[in-house]
């Protein structure tokens, strides 16, 4: 692919998006080829990345420009087309990780390391993106009304005994999607759509709010069992504030037993990073890309999110070593992918929302 050698004039004014800091990067205009940089474009927060970025140019010399924002970026690349002064693109979901292949905004990378750090199911098969942190979207049970072992799999969700007693976020917000996803894979469509009316016929109210508010509503006693990822009940047992709440709810991985799908493991999902199609710093997108799968880096995605290392063998936080070890479904985060049309008319169909 040819890459276009004039003088990148966008390179000059990377705007920090989401944090509103009017802070302007510089680079040293018309002599991009020798800076040693790379910019990133970053979906995932300042406190998060920044101690990763620090310590990448502690060990390069690579200095790291950062554009933040919480949505948008897909299209800024799109508009800046081949003079985008992106090299590599950080984001969350599996959807938003199709979802920039799926504009042309990504290229592949061939890289050994990168396949050897990140097991096969959690990259894609074209190379184009690649996980770097797991989260497991489970349920949350009231401490005080579900007994232990009354909830263990995400089908039996739907029986009778749970009626009024759900709380979830929208039924379109992309984790849920993507759970729904995986219940097609493994269901059929037919199966996954009667299990959805089945939840919504559980529901102690309309699907509304973030993962944490669920967990709210059960401490608060509006509903008995919630849905969210794993890493915000991190975040919760950490705020003095919200810490009473998540403390009232007991943390379930979902089918961890038995044949079949009942022992598939619980659902998971990622964050993940892609290079940019047109990257000026190519060499140094794919020195970081490499860096963020090594050991120290997969360290402090663990410590700092909470989240699961990608790279097998990385320790976790403490606190998630405190949740215990889980069995994670094996299907490929490329197939959940391939069924998220199919959900997201699910969800319409069924009118989970309404
Ligand atoms: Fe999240």
């Amino acid at each position: 692919m040819k890459k276009a050698a004039g003088i990148r004039t966008a390179m000059r004014s990377l705007v920090m998006g989401a944090a509103g800091a009017a802070a302007l990067f510089t680079s040293s205009g018309g002599s991009a080829a020798l800076a040693q940089e790379v910019n990133v474009y970053s979906y995932r927060q300042p406190y998060l990345v920044e101690p990763l970025f620090a310590k990448f140019t502690e060990q390069t010399g690579v200095k790291v420009n950062v554009v933040f924002a919480e949505k948008g970026l897909d299209e800024r690349i799109v508009a800046e087309g081949e003079n985008s002064p992106a090299d590599v693109i950080l984001t969350t979901d599996i959807a938003r990780l199709t979802g920039i292949v799926e504009k042309g905004i990504t290229q592949p990378v061939e890289a050994p390391a990168l396949e050897e750090n990140i097991p096969a199911g959690y990259r894609d098969p074209d190379n184009h993106w690649f996980g770097l942190t797991v989260r497991s979207r489970v349920v949350y049970a009231s401490k005080e009304r579900v007994a232990e072992g009354e909830v263990t799999t995400y089908e039996a969700l739907t029986d009778e005994k749970w009626k009024g007693r759900i709380c979830v976020r929208s039924g379109t917000n992309n984790y849920n999607i993507a759970l729904l996803s995986s219940m097609i894979a493994h269901h059929g469509e037919q199966a996954a759509k009667d299990w959805l009316i089945g939840i919504k016929e559980n529901l102690a109210r309309k699907p509304q709010g973030n993962d944490r508010a669920q967990i709210k509503a059960v401490a608060q006693g509006e509903c008995d069992i919630a849905i969210g990822n794993t890493y915000y009940y991190a975040v919760m047992l950490n705020d003095p504030e919200q810490r009473p709440a998540a403390e009232a709810v007991r943390m379930v991985f979902p089918n961890q037993s038995g044949d079949g799908p009942a022992g598939r493991g619980a659902h998971v999902n990622l964050s993940g990073m892609a290079m940019a199609k047109h990257a000026p710093h190519r060499d140094n997108a794919e020195k970081l890309m490499l860096f963020l799968v090594s050991d120290e880096a997969q360290h402090i995605y663990a410590e700092v999110n909470n989240e699961y290392p990608v790279k097998p063998g990385v320790a976790w936080s403490e606190m998630v070593k405190g949740w215990g070890e889980f069995k994670a479904d094996p299907l490929p985060l490329s197939e959940i992918a391939r069924h998220r049309r199919r959900a997201i008319e699910i969800v319409n169909e069924t009118g989970f929302n309404d």
